[in-house]
């Protein structure tokens, strides 16, 4: 059965993998993002609308309820949430100032939750809904440097796994993805010689791609992900194990 699906930062990366899985089975997909570029919009053209572009601010509660609002209008509910909009931070704890570390936290975890409790209103009374929250190994692990994502990471799964208990006996499924390092534009944010020695350090010696990720998103989206409830799977490479 074709089903209703939004997917935040679709603009590119691992959104736009995602949005593409959905797609190409016939799904009809509204996706967010703060702007989308030439080949969202390309897709979009030739998807039959079957591919809806709205662009909004996750860290927004009012852009969140225009968004829903907007999908439940033009497709009567939602069957799957993907949050997966999400920034980077790569800065030392004494350098952090109170803006980054409350933008991190804003758009990543309190932009997880908008959303997420923007859905879940509609799932639960239809008693059916399964929500994917991509999070990162960095928020099981912690990372040097990082110490704002990888609290706002962590948090997401913290969030996953109590909503995911309060929610599924409702009939609403949420999970959580949380990759390794995937070659998308966030990996530009780190000098070529970080990347290249954390390359190394990965068992498979690769950088994972966003279709990858699109894969664990489809597969807890799907059927296989039936009784899955509040888990945390990691494509990773072997970085975190
Ligand atoms: P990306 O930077 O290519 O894509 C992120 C998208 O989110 C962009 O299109 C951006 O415009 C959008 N976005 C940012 N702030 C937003 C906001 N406030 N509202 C709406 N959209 C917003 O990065 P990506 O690698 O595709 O990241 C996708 C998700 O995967 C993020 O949550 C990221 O933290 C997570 N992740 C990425 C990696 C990696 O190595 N690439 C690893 C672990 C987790």
């Amino acid at each position: 059965m074709q089903k209703t699906i939004i997917v935040t930062g679709g603009g590119r990366g691992i959104g736009l993998a995602v949005i593409k899985r959905f797609v190409a089975d016939g799904d009809t997909v509204v996706a967010t993002d703060l702007k989308f570029g030439d080949e969202a919009k390309a897709l979009a053209a030739s998807a039959n609308g079957k591919l809806t572009l709205v662009e909004g601010d996750v860290s927004k509660p009012a852009d969140v309820a225009a968004l829903v609002a907007d999908a439940i209008a033009r497709h009567g509910h939602i069957d799957i949430l993907v949050n997966n909009a999400g920034v980077l931070l790569s800065k030392a704890t004494v350098d952090t100032t109170i803006e980054d570390w409350t933008r991190v936290i804003a758009i990543n975890l309190t932009g997880t939750w908008n959303c997420l409790h923007a859905v879940l209103p509609g799932m639960i009374a239809r008693r059916s809904g399964r929500i994917i929250n991509i999070s990162s190994e960095l928020g099981l692990i912690g990372f040097a440097t990082y110490a704002a994502y990888c609290a706002s990471k962590g948090g997401v799964i913290a969030l996953t796994k109590a909503v995911a208990k309060e929610v599924a006996p409702h009939g609403v499924l949420v999970n959580s993805v949380a990759p390794g390092p995937i070659e998308t534009d966030m990996l530009k944010y780190d000098t070529i010689e970080f990347n290249d020695e954390t390359r190394e350090q990965i068992p498979l010696r690769r950088f994972g791609q966003p279709d990858e990720i699109a894969a664990a998103v489809h597969f807890l989206a799907g059927p296989g992900g039936s009784y899955m409830v509040g888990q945390i799977i990691s494509p990773n490479g072997g970085t975190a194990i």
